[in-house]
Order: structure tokens, then sequence, then C-alpha cells
């Protein structure tokens, strides 16, 4: 895992790791968090650590108290203070609040069954190969809604999201920038072309703020300038190149690790519970195991 003369970020690194306490962490993530150390110690930077918690209905402080708990056994150290995103609210909605007025937000009222059911009526396949995991590109149903009806379901009380307008985000972005690219420093530069995911959600119906919008706030917030993730992330990295650059953040270095699979070829998850650092732990297993079943031995 040597890769000093890879990095080409100018001052000290400062890496993340930043998982959300939605369950116990796993193998996966502690390669994960070995691998976001790891640069830091080796160029003399900084390592981060952040609770990505704002889901509420997933995250509980006992998966907070056990992240640490974790972290501390795998022997890994981070600067203070923790930042915790439910902290932030205020910063989300203040750079929100920037791309409102930017005129390029608009409010959502769709549900996941009524986009579905929208994208096949215009027959419109969802994009194959990247998409947005939790379902098709959407179809911009309510971007093309009137004033009065917006008012009027807003009134109603209707539940809704706020969504990025990709294609006048893109433009804007391109005014601000020349280009749209970030470093990855394995495979060089990329040019970001968000416009595949469309009209992002950045404000949930249920979160006043998302993923996207958060992560992209937060790393600029603490300076990271080296993004370590599982390769399973890359692309969102053209979503928050394009958000980087409407909220005239600089955009980070990246680096995509391998996404660690079980003996079955499958990728761990939460909620299979042996293979929990905390299972483990208890167990009695070494730091040294812990090394090898991730293969860093
Ligand atoms: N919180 C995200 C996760 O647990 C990762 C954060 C990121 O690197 O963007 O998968």
């Amino acid at each position: 895992m040597s890769m000093q003369n890879k990095i080409v970020t100018q001052g000290p690194i400062v890496t993340r790791f930043a998982p959300s306490p939605s369950g116990y962490l796993h193998l996966g993530h502690a390669y994960s968090a070995w691998f976001a150390e790891r640069i830091a110690k080796e160029a003399e930077g900084k390592f981060l650590l952040r609770i990505e918690n704002i889901d509420n209905n997933r995250c509980r402080p006992e998966y907070e108290e056990a992240i640490l708990t974790d972290l501390t056994w795998l022997g890994l150290k981070w600067e203070k203070p923790i930042r915790r995103q439910s902290d932030h609210m205020a910063e989300y909605a203040f750079e929100l609040a920037k791309l409102k007025d930017m005129g390029l937000i608009y409010p959502c009222f769709c549900t996941r069954k009524e986009i579905r059911r929208e994208v096949e009526r215009i027959n419109a396949a969802p994009h194959e190969d990247i998409k947005d995991k939790r379902g098709p590109i959407y179809p911009g149903t309510c971007r093309i809604i009137n004033l009065d009806a917006l008012e009027h379901k807003i009134s109603l009380g209707h539940p809704y999201a706020l969504r990025l307008n990709m294609k006048k985000a893109v433009r804007l972005a391109l005014q601000k920038r020349k280009n749209l690219c970030w470093i990855d420093q394995d495979a060089g530069l990329q040019s970001a072309t968000p416009e595949i995911f469309g009209d992002v959600v950045l404000a949930r119906k249920d979160e006043p703020t998302s993923y996207h919008l958060s992560v992209v706030i937060d790393d600029a917030a603490q300076r990271v300038n080296f993004i370590t993730r599982g390769e399973d992330l890359r692309d969102v990295t053209h979503i928050h190149c394009l958000l980087q650059a409407l909220l005239d953040f600089e955009s980070p270095n990246y680096r995509f690790h391998r996404v660690l699979v079980d003996k079955a070829g499958k990728r761990f998850a939460k909620r299979n519970k042996s293979t929990t650092l905390k299972k483990l732990r208890e167990d009695g297993k070494t730091l040294a195991e812990i090394r090898k079943m991730i293969g860093l031995l």
C-alpha cells in the first residue's frame, strides 16, 4: 500500500475515514480506514474521522460508540475533534440556499414508485452503466410543474425532496471553471460528466440534506485534500466534482481502493454479524489475524 510517489497535492495531505453509524463496522471498513490512515502517515499528513449520521432512521448512538471502539482497537489515531454531520445541519442549509439562489434547485414530490412508472411510460430505460443506486434516473416530472400547482402541493403539506437541475447546474459550473475534472491518483485526470445521474436529490424528503451535499461540504470544511474510498463510490465523484465547482470549493485528489469480498465473493455487509469487527474482537481475533483476513499481510 505504498503510494508516496503518487501524491501530487500541494501542502500536507489530509485524508479521512467517514463511516455511517448505521450498523457495526466490518472487515471492509477496517481495510478502508487503514488505507486512508496509511496514505496520511506515509505523507506525514493528517488523518481525520467523520461520523456520517444524517440518516436519523438508521443511525444509532451505540453504533457510533462501536466505531470508536473498533477503530481504537485497530490501532488508528485520528485528529480531534471528530466531525459529526448532525452537528452541521446549518452549514448544509447555508450552502443549499446558495444553490437555490443560483436557481438550480426545485422541489420534487414524486415517490419512487411514481418515478419508475413515469420512466416506463416515457419508455426511457434507466441508464444502465452508471445509475443512481436508489433507482432510475429522474425523468424531471417536477422540474416542469407550474408555480401554482407547486405552491398548492406545498400548502397541502405534501412532502418533497429538493433536486438539482442538472443541465442548468453543469452550464453554470462550466462558467465558473473551464473544465470539470478531478485527479484520480491511479487513473489520472478524469472528466466529470454528472449529467449521467440526472437531477440528483440534494435534500431528502426526510432529511434537509443528502449524502452528496453533506460529504462535499464536510470535505471542504475539514480541508480534506485527498479522498480515499472504495471503488463502489467512484462514480459519485462526477456529482461531487460538480458541487465543488458550484460552491467554489477546491476539488481534492482521489484514490479508490478495491472493495473487499468474502470467500463466497460477496461484499461484506453490516447486516452480516459474523464479519463485524465487534464480533471478531469479541471472538479473540488478533490484529495480525484481521490484517491477514483482509489481505494486508
Ligand atoms: N459514509 C459513506 C459510507 O459509509 C462513505 C463516505 C464517503 O467516502 O463518501 O459508505
